[in-house]
């Protein structure tokens, strides 16, 4: 199966949602730029840690992925496309070099669950640490909505648990935040 590359280059706009009501809720990231629109729909913990990854990075100045070289694309745009996919594997990094973030989306167009495909499309888009942050902040809103929020490192907390990356899953007693 071909395997499609999508970049849409630096977005103009970007937002993170969640759909739905209490306990059946779904969440997305939408964004736009002049080569076309996308809509990554997620799992509540990819957009968590999305949310979480910008803010750390933007907390400590230094990459939480692996930095890369990257430069957004500025090429001749294609005709613009309007994607919507349930992504399976998403991730995000930070080039240090032009300090903007790209989000990229793997599409597996499962037609058969019970088929292992190969992703028919990859999708990226990229922006500046101003909207990251930005992205940030509604993604870390929208998932921690309605849960009660671990006071070292801000995230929900589940309620069969929760692994915390602050401190690799043991809370230290002594501990509280003023
Ligand atoms: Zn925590």
């Amino acid at each position: 199966m071909e395997h499609e590359r999508i970049d849409l280059g630096l977005v103009e706009t970007i937002e993170a949602t969640d759909v739905g009501e209490p306990g059946k809720r779904t969440f997305k990231i939408t964004a736009e730029s002049p080569r076309g629109r996308a809509v990554i729909w997620m799992e509540k913990e990819q957009l968590f840690q999305i949310g979480l990854a910008v803010r750390q990075f933007n907390a400590t100045e230094e990459a939480t992925a692996n930095p890369t070289d990257f430069e957004p694309t500025l090429g001749p745009p294609s005709s613009a496309s309007e994607i919507e996919f349930k992504a399976t594997d998403i991730r995000i990094r930070h080039a240090p070099s032009s300090d903007t973030f790209t989000i990229e989306a793997v599409d597996p167009a499962t037609e058969d669950e019970d088929v292992i495909q190969e992703p028919l499309a990859t999708v990226q888009f990229s922006f500046p640490r101003a909207m990251a942050i930005a992205l940030s902040k509604q993604a870390l809103e929208a998932t921690e909505r309605g849960r009660p929020r671990c006071e070292l490192c801000g995230g929900p907390k589940d309620p069969d648990g929760h692994v915390c990356p602050k401190t690799n899953g043991h809370h230290k007693g002594d501990f509280e935040l003023a």
